[in-house]
């Protein structure tokens, strides 16, 4: 019998919890729901309104259980991807070492479950139905709040050793700069996440510094947020554009060393802060073009990210198609 076409993506976040139904085939996603986290009230409470989010998502899109193949759950941080366990979730309050996720949801709703980072995810999403589904080799870079990636090497998503690969903003840029979240000093991510770009704005404001950062606030700088910074730049503010400027070379610095190191065809770039434009890009482009000498950089191409927010449930969905499809292997494609 041929393999369901339509299967449950879930992207597990820090706050929301989002499902859908999505056709692997076309990329059309059905059903779409979204609930609160709450972590704080632990794993077990935030697995069982799991199990009912995806049970809503089934019969909303009009499907029976026997019509679905399976679910991909995309979870923010380190996970054991043969046993299906979260080990390390960062951004969710609670114990979340060693959680049997996929046992647990497998058993509430009885398809079989299949885990990966949701920036993983996010990226097969985007080679399979976005920015590079007509590309074979990529790098993926989501900016937010952190700045997670991944990559795509002759066409396969790349997992590396438990799917550690593509930690793009755990680079290091500057061995003596600041320390970073996961134990480093010096990463990507501590010179051009959503909080970096904050913290460049706030320092501007406390040094004095003639900007309309804090006018946009009201001068509440616990309002500052990179897209205040945006708003202010786009309305021509030397201070904000200068800010953009840096993240974005830094960040060009980053996909510089990407590009030398795999020679991609294709960049995307995605994630709330991406959402900046060119104002970004064309730093990261500028800073790109002036660092890469050995890779042929105009072939490369530095695109954003198409599949907005659903770029992580419709890429877990796929994952878990394909992990059904080569039996319980990793590696795919095959
Ligand atoms: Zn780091």
């Amino acid at each position: 019998m041929a393999q369901p076409v339509h299967f449950i993506g879930v992207d597990l976040g820090g706050t929301t919890v989002t499902a859908a139904a999505v056709n692997v085939i076309s990329g059309q996603v059905v059903g779409r729901h979204q609930i609160p986290t709450l972590a704080k009230e632990g794993h077990d409470a935030v697995m069982a309104r799991m199990a009912g989010l995806i049970h809503t998502v089934i019969s909303d899109a009009g499907l029976s259980q026997a019509d679905v193949g399976g679910i991909g759950i995309g979870a923010p941080g380190m996970l054991d991807l043969e046993r299906g366990l979260t080990l390390f979730l960062p951004n969710l309050p609670g114990a979340w070492r060693n959680v049997p996720l996929k046992a647990t949801i497998e058993a509430k709703v009885g398809l079989p479950v299949y885990l990966l980072n949701d920036v993983r995810s996010f990226t097969l999403g985007e080679k399979t139905f976005g920015a590079g589904r007509d590309v074979d080799t990529m790098a993926c870079l989501a900016i937010g709040t952190g700045i997670g990636g991944g990559l795509v090497i002759n066409g396969q998503l790349h997992l590396g050793i438990g799917g550690t690969a593509g930690e793009v903003g755990h680079q290091i840029i500057d061995p003596y700069g600041p320390p970073c979240g996961c134990g480093s000093r010096g990463c990507l991510e501590a010179f051009a996440s959503g909080p970096a770009i904050t913290a460049m704005a706030l320092k501007a404001i406390t040094q004095g510094l003639t900007t309309s950062i804090g006018e946009i606030v009201s001068y509440d700088l616990n309002k500052v947020t990179p897209e205040v910074v945006y708003q202010a730049a786009q309305a021509g503010d030397p201070i904000a554009r200068d800010i953009y400027e840096r993240a974005g070379f830094y960040i060009g610095i980053g996909v510089a060393n990407l590009i030398t190191i795999l020679s991609p065809q294709m960049v995307v770039i995605g994630g709330g802060v991406a959402k900046a434009g060119d104002l970004l890009f064309d730093p990261i482009r500028r800073a790109a073009r002036e660092r890469v000498h050995v890779t042929p950089i105009e072939k490369v191409q530095i695109v954003p990210a198409q599949l907005g927010t659903d770029a992580g449930l419709i890429g877990v969905a796929v994952w878990a198609s394909l992990r059904l499809r080569s039996g319980q292997a990793l590696r795919f494609g095959d």
